[in-house]
C-alpha cells in the first residue's frame, strides 16, 4: 500500500482528498502546514506528497525546495488556476505533477495512479522498447538498431515521453505540458523544433516517416514501422 502524504491548510479541501485517497486504498496522512509537512515527510519517507503551494506558514515553491533538498519524493502540486506562474515555478523546481483547483476526485486520484506508475515503472522496468528503437530510462541512453542515438536531455525526455506511449497521438499542447513542464505558456514551435531534431536523429526525412509520425492537425505519435 502506497503512503501518501497531503500539505493543505484548507480543513475542507484536506479531508476530502484524505477521504478519497484512503477509499483508493492509499495510505494518507495529512498536515496543514508547511513546516510540520515537511517533517512528516522526513519521519514517514511517503511514496508522494500532494503539496498545496497556498500555505499560511511558507512560500509552497520554497517547501517545494526544501522537500527537494532531502528527498526525491514524487511530488504533485495543487494551486488554483490564477497562480499559474506559481505553478510553473513548482514545476520547474521539481514538482512531477499538477492539479489545478477545483479539481475532481476521478482527477485526483488519476493524477495519483499515474505519478505512481511513471516512479514504479521507472525503477523497475526502466527500458521501453518499439520495434529497433530502446529507450532506457534509468541510463538515459537510447539506441536505434543497436545503435546509440545522441540526444539532447529534452530530446530524449521527448522520445521516452511518446515511447511509454507506442501507437498513441499525442497533442503538442500536451507534450509542452508533460515534458517541457508549461501546461499553459510555451510555444508550440518548441516541440516542432525539438520533433525535427529528433526525426532527423533517428534517420527520418519527412518524406519518409518511419517511428515518428505526424497525425496533422492532431499531434504526433512513435510507432513501430513493422506493424503498418
Ligand atoms: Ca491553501
Amino acid at each position: 500500500m502506497a503512503g501518501i502524504i497531503v500539505i493543505e491548510d484548507e480543513q475542507r479541501i484536506r479531508e476530502l482528498v484524505v477521504g478519497v485517497l484512503a477509499e483508493a486504498g492509499y495510505e494518507v496522512d495529512a498536515e496543514a502546514t508547511a513546516l510540520v509537512g515537511l517533517q512528516r515527510i522526513v519521519e514517514r519517507r511517503p511514496d508522494l506528497v500532494i503539496l498545496d503551494l497556498g500555505l499560511p506558514d511558507l512560500d509552497g515553491a520554497e517547501l517545494l525546495k526544501m522537500i527537494r533538498a532531502v528527498t526525491d519524493v514524487p511530488i504533485i502540486v495543487a494551486t488554483a488556476r490564477s497562480a499559474e506562474r506559481e505553478m510553473i515555478a513548482a514545476l520547474d523546481a521539481g514538482a512531477d505533477d499538477y492539479l489545478v483547483k477545483p479539481f475532481s476526485v476521478e482527477q485526483l486520484v488519476a493524477r495519483v495512479r499515474a505519478v505512481l506508475r511513471r516512479v514504479g515503472a521507472g525503477a523497475s522496468e526502466g527500458r521501453l522498447v518499439v520495434g529497433g528503437l530502446v529507450v532506457d530510462r534509468a541510463a538515459r541512453e537510447a539506441t536505434l538498431d543497436g545503435r546509440r542515438l545522441r540526444l539532447s536531455p529534452k530530446e530524449f525526455d521527448l522520445l521516452a515521453y511518446l515511447a511509454e506511449r507506442p501507437g498513441e497521438v499525442v497533442t503538442k499542447r500536451q507534450l509542452l505540458a508533460e515534458v517541457w513542464r508549461e501546461p499553459y505558456g510555451g510555444s508550440e514551435k518548441t516541440v516542432d523544433v525539438h520533433l525535427s531534431w529528433l526525426r532527423r536523429k533517428l534517420g527520418e526525412s519527412a518524406a519518409e516517416r518511419r517511428y515518428l509520425q505526424t497525425v496533422f492537425g492532431v499531434g504526433v505519435k512513435l510507432v513501430d514501422p513493422r506493424d503498418r
